[in-house]
């Protein structure tokens, strides 16, 4: 058990504050080229409604091919892009490049799916950001209901500000997520509130269900209210069939994890999933 609390430790500290100034620098800067270098890919993770077993989405997550570090983790680069405000245009090529992809495998015949979108901080406190949205659904001819845009609950915090956002969001017809629900610090009274869709139940309580009881507690918690309070709810970093099995029972809609599938190319989605649109089940 070291390791791991040794990795308990660190979690006080973000990445980007462990880093040396130059560090970041140097990384904002190679960030500022990023873009234009074409440096930056998705990746679709598939998001599997557990009644049924079939992919009813995918969650875009962005990835960046440094020139010469090779692949950077997001958790690594995205806290020095939000810092810097370069989060914005990169926020919106990663928004307007999984709503395309969805477009197009809708246009090339595919059962309709949802594309779940990661929002950071700088992005969500724009007050044009719903018009910008919705300006680009209406180019491309997406259905708004085929996207999910995820938020944290440290995004809330200001909570006018976020309610009037999710109002506008929503007005839309865009799905809003709770990303890595339970480690933040929402209020009963804000979930009661805030116009929302769905939970996504945080991978930490998901990862450790069947050896802790309390995880386990906690994963049945947060579905039933979810159920009470007629939100979807998802279960994240599912890697096996007995964690899998216990959402079923407790009747959590989706999920998504190594189980299923890691996070891979649009290629790869497009012909271990959308091709036939069920999960070979590992029974
Ligand atoms: P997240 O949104 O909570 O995404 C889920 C993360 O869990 C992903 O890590 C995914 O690869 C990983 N994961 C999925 N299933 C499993 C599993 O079964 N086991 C384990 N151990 N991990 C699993 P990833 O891709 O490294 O992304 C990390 C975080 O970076 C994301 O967490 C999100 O907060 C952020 N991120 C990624 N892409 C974007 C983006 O386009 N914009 C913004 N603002 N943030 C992003
Ligand atoms: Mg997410
Ligand atoms: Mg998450
Ligand atoms: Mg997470």
């Amino acid at each position: 058990h070291h390791a791991k609390e040794q990795g308990k430790e660190c979690t006080r500290f973000t990445p980007s504050m462990q880093m040396k100034a130059s560090e970041k620098l140097k990384m904002e800067n190679d960030l500022r080229r990023a873009l234009e270098r074409n440096e930056f890919y998705l990746l679709y993770q598939p998001q599997v409604r557990l009644e049924t077993q079939e992919i009813v989405g995918m969650e875009a997550l962005l990835r960046w091919n440094h020139p010469k570090r090779g692949l950077v983790s997001p958790v690594e680069f995205i806290p020095v892009a939000e810092e810097s405000g370069l989060i914005v245009p990169i926020g919106e090529w990663v928004l307007q490049t999984a709503c395309l992809q969805n477009k197009e495998w809708q246009k090339a015949g595919y059962k309709p799916i949802c594309v779940s979108v990661n929002l950071s901080m700088r992005q969500f406190l724009q007050p044009n950001l719903a018009g910008k949205i919705g300006r680009y659904l209406e180019e491309i001819e997406l259905d708004p209901k085929f996207v999910d845009l995820e938020i944290t609950e440290s995004m809330t915090l200001d909570r006018e500000m976020a309610f009037d956002q999710l109002q506008r969001l929503k007005a839309l017809g865009v799905g809003i997520s709770i990303d890595d629900f339970g480690t933040g610090y929402s209020s009963l009274h804000y979930l009661k509130n805030m116009p929302i869709d769905r939970l996504k139940i945080d991978r930490s309580f998901v990862s450790e269900v069947m050896e802790d009881s309390n995880n386990a507690a906690i994963v049945s918690t947060i579905t039933s209210m979810a159920h009470h309070l007629k939100l979807k709810v998802t279960a994240e970093g599912v890697e096996n069939e007995e964690q899998m099995n216990f959402l079923n029972e407790q009747q959590c809609h989706e999920a998504q994890g190594y189980l299923f599938s890691r996070p891979i190319p649009a290629e790869e989605f497009e012909a271990s999933f959308l091709q036939r649109n069920l999960m070979p089940l590992p029974l």
